[in-house]
C-alpha cells in the first residue's frame, strides 16, 4: 500500500483519500492472496497506521528530488531509453550465466548535469526499525534536517553489531546490486554513468547509499553469479539455515518458521 502510494502521490492530490486508493487498488489486485484474510482488513484502521509513513515520505529529501525530476520532464518514453526522467515500479528482467533474474525498481530518477547522467535507484522499505538511540547519534553529511542520510560499506561489518538499521539494510544489499547491473545492462547510455542507490527507510525516516564500489559492474555480476550459483547447489533443508533477525517479522514463511517464532517473541 505505502509503495503505491509513493508511486502514486503528486503534491495535488490529498494525502488520505491517495492512501485509501492505494490500498483499495492494492487488495483489488491481491484478492486472491489475501483470499480468507479480506474479511480481517480493516480499510480506515490501515489508512490510519500508514499515514506517518505516508508524512515521513513527504517530508523527506527523496520526495523532493522525486518532485524536482518530474516537473522537469515534459514527454517521457514509458521505458528509459537515454533520457532524463523518473519512473515507478520499472520492471526487469536480466540473463545471466546460470538464470534470469527479474524484479522491479521501485523509482528510478535520471538527471542530466554538464552533459553527464546521474542515476538513482530508489528502493523503499517499510521495516519498522527501533533505532531512537542510533539515529540520533548520527549526522548527515549534507546537514539534512528532515532526513538522516547513511552510507554503508556492506563488505565491512557493521561496527556494532546489534545496530538494526545496518543489518537490515545489508539484507538488500544484492537486490540493490541486481538493480544497478539491470540499469547498466538494458540502458546503454548508462553504462558508464554515475549509478547512486538509496534505500529510503520510511520509519524512521532515513535514507541509505550504498557505497560505489559495491555497485561496479564487475562486483555486482560476481555477487549476482555467486547466489545463483549457491541457489542451484542447494536442495536440502540444511542448506536453508534459518537467520532469525528483524526481518522475520515480515517474512512469509514465519507461521510456519519456529524459530522465526521464537526470536519475533523474544523481541516483542
Ligand atoms: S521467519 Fe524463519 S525463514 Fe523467515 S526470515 Fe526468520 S528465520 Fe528466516
Amino acid at each position: 500500500m505505502i509503495h503505491r502510494f509513493c508511486e502514486r502521490f503528486t503534491p495535488d492530490q490529498n494525502v488520505e483519500e491517495c492512501l485509501r486508493s492505494s490500498f483499495e487498488e492494492v487488495v483489488r489486485l491481491r484478492q486472491s492472496d489475501l483470499s480468507d484474510r479480506l474479511v480481517e482488513i480493516d480499510a480506515e484502521a490501515a489508512t490510519k497506521d500508514l499515514l506517518p509513513l505516508a508524512m515521513n515520505y513527504l517530508r523527506s529529501d527523496l520526495f523532493s528530488r522525486v518532485e524536482r525530476a518530474r516537473s522537469a520532464v515534459t514527454n517521457q518514453e514509458v521505458h528509459p531509453t537515454g533520457e532524463p526522467g523518473l519512473w515507478s515500479e520499472l520492471s526487469f528482467r536480466i540473463r545471466r550465466r546460470l538464470g534470469v533474474l527479474s524484479g522491479a525498481i521501485d523509482k528510478l530518477l535520471v538527471t542530466k548535469t554538464n552533459d553527464k547522467y546521474e542515476v538513482e535507484i530508489i528502493d523503499f522499505k517499510t521495516n519498522r526499525l527501533a533505532l531512537q538511540s542510533q539515529a540520533s547519534s548520527v549526522t548527515s553529511p549534507q546537514g539534512n534536517t528532515r532526513s538522516s542520510q547513511y552510507a554503508f560499506d556492506f563488505d565491512s561489518e557493521p561496527k556494532q553489531p546489534n545496530n538494526a538499521l545496518a543489518i537490515a539494510a545489508h539484507d538488500y544489499q544484492l537486490q540493490m546490486q541486481a538493480y544497478a547491473l539491470a540499469i547498466r545492462e538494458l540502458v546503454p547510455s548508462f553504462k558508464d554513468s554515475t549509478i547512486r542507490v538509496t534505500l529510503h527507510f520510511l520509519e524512521p525516516n532515513l535514507e541509505f547509499h550504498l557505497a560505489d564500489d559495491l555497485l561496479a559492474p564487475p562486483t555486482c555480476e560476481a555477487a549476482i553469479d555467486s547466489a545463483m550459483d549457491d541457489i542451484l547447489r542447494s536442495s536440502q533443508p540444511q542448506d536453508f539455515p534459518v537467520n532469525p533477525a528483524t526481518h522475520c517479522r515480515t517474512c512469509s514463511f514465519l507461521k510456519v518458521c519456529a524459530a522465526g517464532r521464537e526470536f519475533v517473541q523474544s523481541v516483542s
